[in-house]
């Protein structure tokens, strides 16, 4: 099984971003009849080789911290028991804020982002929060120093405002490179989440994921939950790694949306 990419989760942006809330509970509820979802700090600690978790488990994750969350993905997760971690824009929770400037096809209407008071209210009822980088940048194109900066400094504000440790990095879109992944690590992360769409490498810093959008139903999800289709996916990265001995640069032209 897999660990579970979503971004937002909302009726009225249509968007790939956007899974609609009844597809939501839909999700949730055969998740939870049929799966055992682990919190992702347990998860992150139980891979194989090729990223993927044991028969029968996923676990759940939500990038970029839409405020939306909130109104329609909070209720669903709690009616249902589920575990579930949200990465968060460090940056859009300082008093300046960070526009959503970053999502390739915006709604016609500013999206917004959870609240401090939200995103505490949400811990209190079991939502873990990971980070998603300071700035949501494309971390490639930043050079060491910067990358590092950035991912160290998302991880103190959070710390800082919910309180507990971080440990866990989703890359936006994403996109890391043998750079950014030692940055991730000397930010002091322990793990780093991806999200590939082709071969990549895998480890402790390229934990694989697969994205849940809009328009997938329940029998894309029992797909694309599988152990079997991460494999499909891998196969290929593993060999690849092993070809060039992790000299591989990932493909950065990915069309990842977020
Ligand atoms: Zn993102």
């Amino acid at each position: 099984m897999t660990i579970l990419c979503y971004h937002s989760v909302e009726p009225a942006w249509e968007s790939p971003l956007a899974v609609h809330p009844d597809a939501f509970e839909r999700h949730c509820s055969w998740l939870a009849r049929r799966r055992q979802v682990l919190p992702l700090r347990e998860a992150v600690n139980c891979l194989d080789g090729s990223g993927r978790l044991p028969r029968g488990t996923a676990a759940l994750t939500l990038d970029d911290g839409f405020a939306a969350l909130h109104e329609h993905a909070l209720p669903i997760l709690r009616r249902h028991r589920l575990p579930a971690t949200v990465f968060l824009v460090a940056q859009t929770l300082t008093p300046e804020g960070r526009a959503v400037d970053w999502v390739r096809t915006p709604p016609p209407w500013p999206l917004r982002t959870l609240s401090i008071e939200q995103v505490l209210e949400m811990q209190s009822a079991g939502v873990d929060f990971q980070s998603h980088s300071w700035a949501h940048h494309d971390l490639p194109e930043l050079d060491q120093e910067a990358c590092t900066g950035d991912l160290r400094r998302s991880r103190e504000l959070l710390e800082d405002v919910l309180g507990r440790s971080v440990p866990l990095l989703a890359y936006p879109r994403g996109l890391h490179d043998e750079g950014v992944r030692e940055a991730a690590a000397r930010a002091g992360y322990t793990h780093a989440l991806a999200l590939p769409e082709g071969p990549e490498p895998v480890g402790r810093y390229a934990v694989p994921r697969v994205g849940i959008y809009r328009g997938n139903g329940v029998a894309s999800l029992r797909v694309k939950s599988s152990r079997s289709y991460l494999r499909a996916r891998n196969g290929s990265a593993r060999r690849l790694v092993r070809q060039i001995r992790g000299a591989v640069k990932p493909s950065g032209a990915r069309q990842l949306p977020s």
